[in-house]
């Protein structure tokens, strides 16, 4: 019975590994109302169970009209951190195989975006977001791999911030300038100098993301203003030693919680502000650039136009596959970012707007 379950698991996982493959797929994810929040103001009008997401800004009248979006899924503000992590299951255990993933968080500040990839702050583990399920599944099924193959897992974590990669997970503190090997690495690392920390626990992922947490907030004021501003990247690096043949497999796991990607009123700010928005603004644009080009298969990428594409470069196309989570604000005071990041998801999705409407 057990045999006949793995199979028709593995079935399923391989279905969904050639689905992916070369393709994006993105994840709405709209975050609940908080404490103290207006409930009754929302621009979420419809929550499909096929993907399909419609708002309304009910501020406007007259031709403002709903917006209807289309995604391979849309989780509503009552998912569970566990729902949602169910959805990418089968994605983040590919690493097993060997595969390159990438998985991102995508929104405007107060989104969801930290509280998808890592959950709040001490996370009991029902809050535990991506990142800490990511590492307790694939512990837990490594080791039931472990008479064929055995496993090594380690980790790495930078910022880039104002287009400087920092290494977060250094003992000395933060501030070491990292830079990127651009031909791909031998040893698959892609920030070859950040340091890399073999875990095995939970308790060792704990106490790393602790540290990583604490050198992020390092030289600036508050780590909310300063995380907001800035995309950090947790890579989980795979080796894989196949116990009959000797052979090695490597895959990794870039689990991106991207700087906030609102619109920064231009005339309003000066100064580092201003640079800070546009070190976002490139990134991100760039990072779309990187992801619809693939998705219509152009032979031209531009991977070297920001550090980030730089740094994700290898994991990023080719057999590699991708995810998206667009995050969402449910307030209507919110409405213009929203509609902005869905139309952004929109594009990264490599679906056409008329595309979309045609297929329903
Ligand atoms: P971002 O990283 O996009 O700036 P956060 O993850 O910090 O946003 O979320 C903003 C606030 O909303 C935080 O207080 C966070 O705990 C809360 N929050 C976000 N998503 C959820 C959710 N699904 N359930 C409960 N609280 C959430």
């Amino acid at each position: 019975e057990n045999y006949h379950a793995a199979l028709e698991e593995n079935r399923k996982l391989f279905n969904e590994i050639q689905e992916l493959k070369g393709n994006i797929r993105v994840h709405c994810r709209i975050r609940p109302f908080l404490p103290g929040e207006d409930r009754k103001s929302t621009t979420i009008e419809y929550v499909g169970d096929d993907g399909e997401l419609i708002i309304a800004n009910p501020t406007r009248k007259g031709n403002e009209g709903s917006k209807s979006f289309k995604f391979n899924k849309v989780l509503g503000p009552t998912a569970s951190q566990d729902e949602v992590f169910k959805d990418i299951q089968p994605l983040i255990r590919s690493v097993l195989d060997g595969y390159n993933v990438c998985i991102f968080a995508y929104g405007q500040t107060g989104s969801g975006k930290t509280y998808t990839m890592t959950g709040p702050e001490n996370a009991t583990e029902k809050e535990w977001g991506v990142n800490y399920r990511a590492l307790n599944d694939l512990f837990h099924i490594s080791h039931n791999r472990g008479d064929t193959i055995m496993y090594e897992f380690s980790v790495q974590m930078i910022e880039i911030y104002n287009e400087q990669i920092r290494d977060l997970l250094c003992s000395n503190g933060p501030e070491k300038k990292l830079g990127i090997l651009n031909a791909s690495q031998p040893n698959g690392l892609a920030v070859p100098d950040a340091t890399l920390h073999p875990v095995s626990s939970m308790s060792d992922v704990i106490q790393l993301m602790r540290m990583g947490l604490a050198n992020r907030a390092v030289g600036s004021t508050a780590l909310n203003e300063r995380s907001s501003r800035s995309h950090s990247v947790v890579t989980i690096h795979i080796r894989g030693l196949d116990l009959k043949t000797g052979a090695t497999l490597r895959g990794a796991l870039h689990l991106v919680d991207l700087a906030g990607s609102e619109r920064v009123d231009r005339s309003a700010v000066t100064g580092d502000r201003l640079k800070e928005a546009q070190h976002i603004n490139k990134s991100l644009s760039a990072l779309g650039d990187v992801i619809f080009s693939l998705s219509q298969k152009n032979a031209h990428v531009p991977y070297r136009n920001s550090k980030l594409t730089q740094v994700l470069q290898t994991s990023l196309g080719g057999h590699a596959k991708t995810l998206m989570f667009v995050q969402i604000n449910p307030d209507v005071s919110s409405y213009s970012e929203t509609l902005s990041t869905l139309k952004f998801a929109e594009r990264v999705s490599g679906v056409e707007l008329g595309a979309a409407k045609a297929n329903k």
